[in-house]
């Protein structure tokens, strides 16, 4: 087959561990920066280019669209798909992930377990969402952020007021949740691919930080999921449209809940952490999946 990874940096560890892992299978790899692609958005003979050359003869693409770049790398996406292109995860379902909280109400809708989430505009209704989410401490998040920035903890519900009204002088909207605190500054995250959970890994904030992002300084190691995280996460990429995820849970007293489901889960921490060839895992799963008509939405 014929790959196009989208990616804007080769150098990437996610990326070009992709890369090998399809040439080992004996594909033909390109890496493109899809910001340097234009494409006519034509009714007959739809087509994309990077610079003068045409790409019209790729089997297969496997989108790493920055959270930054979601408009125009999903456009990228969606255009291959409109020319019958299979996408490991399609443009919809990227676009989808990208907002978390159209994607915590899509989860919820389907019975997905998530920490008590409370979203509001103004600071009037401060006092009743820090009681639904059962008083302080509770979470306070930015929904922007990235890497665990803008993910406050607020320890009593005085706090919790000042953060929410520093936020709100911010023009921010105010998504208030429930404090996981049995969790103990860890959480799992699940690399699921076609519907299967291929690794997994339990990352631990560091000393006195309830935050487990690796950038925090967090550190991942191998974890046994139960058969209800196992389902969870399944289900969960399976509601997103994802064929390729990595789902973050929360081990609470109520059972696993779902914090995130990103689209294009990085491969190094999980690589690392478990010794496994995730990357070869969804080459294969592209082998398996990618015949032109197979991709369901086509663009829509
Ligand atoms: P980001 O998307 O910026 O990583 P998250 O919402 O995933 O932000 O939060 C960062 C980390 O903070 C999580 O990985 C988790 O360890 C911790 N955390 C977030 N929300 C909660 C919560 N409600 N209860 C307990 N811990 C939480
Ligand atoms: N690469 C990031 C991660 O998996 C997330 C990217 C996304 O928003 O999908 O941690």
């Amino acid at each position: 087959m014929k790959i196009a990874i989208l990616s804007r940096n080769p150098r990437l560890y996610s990326t070009n561990s992709l890369k090998v892992a399809a040439e080992k299978a004996g594909h033909e790899v390109d890496v493109i920066d899809y910001l340097k692609c234009h494409m006519n958005i034509a009714s007959s003979g739809p087509s994309i280019f990077l610079g003068d050359k045409e790409l019209n003869d790729y089997d297969a693409i496997i989108p790493r669209i920055g959270a930054s770049r979601t408009f125009f790398g999903t456009a990228v996406v969606r255009q291959f798909e409109i020319m019958g292109v299979y996408s490991i995860n399609e443009s919809v379902a990227i676009s989808r992930s990208r907002d978390k909280l159209r994607s915590l109400q899509l989860l919820a809708r389907k019975g997905i377990g998530l920490p008590v989430t409370t979203f509001a505009h103004d600071t009037r209704a401060t006092g009743h969402m820090i009681k639904l989410c059962g008083g302080a401490p509770i979470v306070i998040k930015l929904l922007e952020g990235t890497q665990g920035v803008g993910v406050v903890l607020a320890e009593t519900a005085k706090a919790a007021e000042s953060v929410i009204e520093a936020f709100r002088g911010l023009d921010a909207n105010i998504l208030a949740q429930e404090f996981i605190k049995e969790a103990g500054g860890a959480d799992i995250r699940c690399l699921v691919v076609g519907g299967k959970v291929v690794a997994a890994m339990k990352r631990q904030g560091k000393e006195g930080e309830f935050r487990s992002n690796l950038h925090r300084g967090g550190n991942a190691a191998v974890v046994k999921i139960t058969p209800q995280e196992r389902a969870t996460a399944v289900r969960a990429a399976k509601i997103m449209g994802l064929s390729l995820a990595g789902v973050d849970l929360l081990r609470s007293n109520h059972g696993p809940v779902v914090m995130e489901v990103n689209s294009s889960p990085g491969l190094e921490g999980i690589e690392t952490a478990t010794g496994k060839d995730v990357a070869g895992q969804i080459i294969s799963f592209i082998e398996k999946s990618a015949k032109v008509t197979s991709t369901r939405t086509r663009g829509k």
